[in-house]
Parts: C-alpha cells; sequence; structure tokens
C-alpha cells in the first residue's frame, strides 16, 4: 500500500504560519515578561478566589451558556444578556465568526498591522484575506472602504490595534460602518478597551447593539485573567444566534465563568489596572521618544518603539534579554523588523527598561 496516502488538510491550511506567542524568560530564570501584554498587577483577588473556589466542583460540567458570567457582563456594562456570547478567550469567538461567515471565495478586509491572528482564522476558513495600507501605522477608514470588493464578507478591525498600539475614534469607526454594504459583518476587536484613555474613543457597544451588522468581542485577558481563558462578544441577535448553534456546548470552563464573573464585578481592580498602566504608559513614552526611537502613541498596556532599522532593534532586544526583560518582536509576526512591542509592567520593569534602552542609545 502507497504509505504516502494519508489524511490531508483542507487546501491552504498547511500555508498558514501558525501564531507566534510573545517570549517567555528561560525556565527558571526570574526573567520579567512584557511579551504577552499581560497584568502587571495579576488578577482581582476577587477572580483568584473564585477560581479557587471552583475547585470543589471540577467533576460537574459547567452550565453551557456562560449565564453567571453574561449576568455580571449584562449589569455591568448595560448590555443584554440575550446579546452575548462567552468564549474560551476571544480567540475562541473569533475563529467561530471566521467559520459562521467566510467561506471559499470570500474575502476578509484588515489593515496592514492589524492583529496576526486575522489572517489564520480568514484562511482556516477557506477565504482570502486582503492587506490593506496604513496611515502612520493607524487603520485608515478610506483605504479600508476602498478594498471591498463584491466578495467581501467581514472587516477585521482592532480597536485599539496590536502591536501598533493606535486607535480609531468613535467617528472613524462610524464612517467606516456607514461605507459598508449591509451584508458585510464589522467585526470591532476592542481587546484593548479597559486601558483607553482617549476621550474620542466608544468600545463599539453601540453599534454592537444597534446595527445589523457590527459586532465587538472583547476579553479578560488583558485584565488578568489570560491563563483562565475567558473573552466575550455582543451583536446582533441573528448573530449571536448563529455563533451560539456551532460553538462548543461548554466552551468556557467553571473556572473561567467563575473567575470572569468576579472580575468584572470588580471594576475597582480594573480601574487600579488602568490607572497604573496610564501613568507608566506616558511614562516610557515620554522618556524614549527621542531622535533615535519613536515611540507610537498607544491606548493599550503595551507601546511599540521603532528604531531607526532592524540591527538596532535587534541589539535593543538582545540586550534587554539578557538583562531578564522580556520584550516581543515584531519583525516576523507583523512585518515590523525595526520595532519592539514593550508590554507596561511594574514600576521596577518600566524604570529597567528604559534605563538599558537610554544606555544603548548613548554607545549606538
Ligand atoms: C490579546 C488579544 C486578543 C485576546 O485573545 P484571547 O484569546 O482573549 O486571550 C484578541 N484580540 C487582540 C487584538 C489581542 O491583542
Amino acid at each position: 500500500m502507497a504509505d504516502d496516502i494519508r489524511p490531508l488538510p483542507q487546501p491552504g491550511i498547511l500555508d498558514i504560519a501558525a501564531y507566534v506567542p510573545g517570549k517567555a524568560g528561560a525556565a527558571g530564570s526570574h526573567a520579567v515578561k512584557l511579551s504577552a501584554n499581560e497584568s502587571p498587577l495579576g488578577a482581582s483577588p476577587k477572580a483568584v478566589a473564585a477560581f479557587r473556589a471552583a475547585s470543589e466542583h471540577l467533576e460537574i460540567y459547567p452550565e453551557g451558556s456562560s449565564n453567571l458570567l453574561r449576568t455580571a457582563l449584562s449589569d455591568v456594562h448595560g448590555v443584554a444578556a440575550e446579546r452575548i456570547v462567552c468564549g474560551n478567550g476571544s480567540g475562541d469567538l473569533l475563529h467561530l465568526l471566521a467559520q459562521c461567515y467566510l467561506g471559499e471565495g470570500d474575502e476578509a478586509v484588515m489593515n496592514r498591522y492589524g492583529f496576526s491572528v486575522y489572517p489564520i482564522i480568514t484562511k482556516a476558513a477557506g477565504a482570502s484575506i486582503v492587506m490593506v495600507e496604513e496611515t502612520d501605522y493607524t487603520a485608515d477608514v478610506d483605504l479600508l472602504l476602498a478594498a471591498v470588493t463584491p466578495k467581501t464578507k467581514i472587516v477585521w478591525l482592532a480597536n485599539p490595534n496590536n502591536p501598533t498600539g493606535t486607535y480609531l475614534s468613535d467617528a472613524e469607526v462610524r464612517r467606516l460602518h456607514a461605507g459598508l454594504r449591509p451584508d458585510i459583518l464589522l467585526v470591532i476587536d476592542s481587546a484593548y478597551a479597559e486601558y483607553v484613555t482617549a476621550a474620542d474613543y466608544s468600545v463599539g457597544l453601540d453599534l454592537a447593539t444597534q446595527a445589523s451588522n457590527v459586532v465587538m468581542v472583547r476579553t479578560l485577558s488583558k485584565m488578568g485573567l489570560a491563563a483562565a481563558r475567558v473573552g466575550w462578544m455582543v451583536g446582533p441577535a441573528a448573530v449571536i444566534d448563529a455563533i451560539n448553534r456551532i460553538r462548543g456546548p461548554f466552551n468556557v470552563n467553571l473556572p473561567g465563568q467563575l473567575a470572569g464573573a468576579a472580575a468584572v464585578r470588580d471594576t475597582e481592580f480594573t480601574a487600579r489596572l488602568k490607572a497604573h498602566n496610564a501613568q507608566w504608559r506616558d511614562w516610557i513614552t515620554q522618556e524614549l521618544d527621542s531622535n533615535h526611537m519613536h515611540v507610537v502613541p498607544s491606548q493599550g498596556n503595551f507601546v511599540m518603539v521603532l528604531f531607526p532599522d532592524a540591527e538596532h532593534a535587534q541589539l535593543a532586544f538582545d540586550t534587554l534579554m539578557e538583562r531578564g526583560l522580556v520584550v516581543r518582536e515584531i519583525g516576523n509576526s507583523y512585518g515590523i523588523p525595526h520595532g519592539l512591542r514593550i508590554s507596561i509592567g511594574s514600576e521596577q520593569a518600566m524604570r529597567g527598561v528604559v534605563g538599558i534602552l537610554k544606555a544603548l542609545v548613548q554607545i549606538a
């Protein structure tokens, strides 16, 4: 029997490059991880307690619709629980959206330096991704609209965007939506919503509750619960219905549901994280932005630092790594080889990064 006959994935699957997560330090090292936009203040103590309590019930299937978590989200964000679906991280929901609304011959549009998960899930659904140029590392509404064709089914927009930290104002997002045909789904991925301080920003909840072709996707990963894998989404009843038909029947585990609900209700902790982030994001931006390094103004819990060239970025990455500070390279996965993405960490970590990079510039 020919042994080259074997199960084959669908066409295109093997052309997809797997997502590259931010590096961690060497096992057992005391490296500080600034490569995955995690919370520098841990998780809400109330979420930790809820997670522990879940350990008493590990033999029981969780309630399948994440009702308890959706109720907490409904209470805190003022949106009907029926219009919410929860997921095993927001990555779960993004995959489901692609599976539901994209197929062979379809196109999804995204900005060039948008989140690197979008091309993966688009191609996994058999569709093609259309990459659109940006202006100053920011999504450009006119260019996005110009890229729409009769085949377009989804527009992916991370707002604020990862890895650039840039954002579109509420008015710009509405202009984008107004320019799309009603059969095109606009996915607003507000993964960093809690960290935004810009007054003209909107998380997208109004559009997601009022329009028939907009969803807003959120996550608790950047708010201290990355390990628990909790995401959520708000959208039109018809989209919520479609997702509920195909999602895993128990897609959010019990510890995730309980910890997630406690974290959502702990608005004091959320405010503390936001205040810490704003303080040190402003500080590192001011300290590093100079003739030698450009810090792109960020609304997330990270900054993108641009160096004169890829060699300088590599030198900075290696030097930080040697000193136990692990940041995110964005050459291969994002096509920005002269940039590094640095998560906002503790005061000590931020002072460490700034000290090392300033010293490097003086000797370079
Ligand atoms: C981190 C991130 C997510 C969240 O992923 P999870 O699966 O919820 O951990 C989604 N979108 C963007 C743009 C992100 O940066």
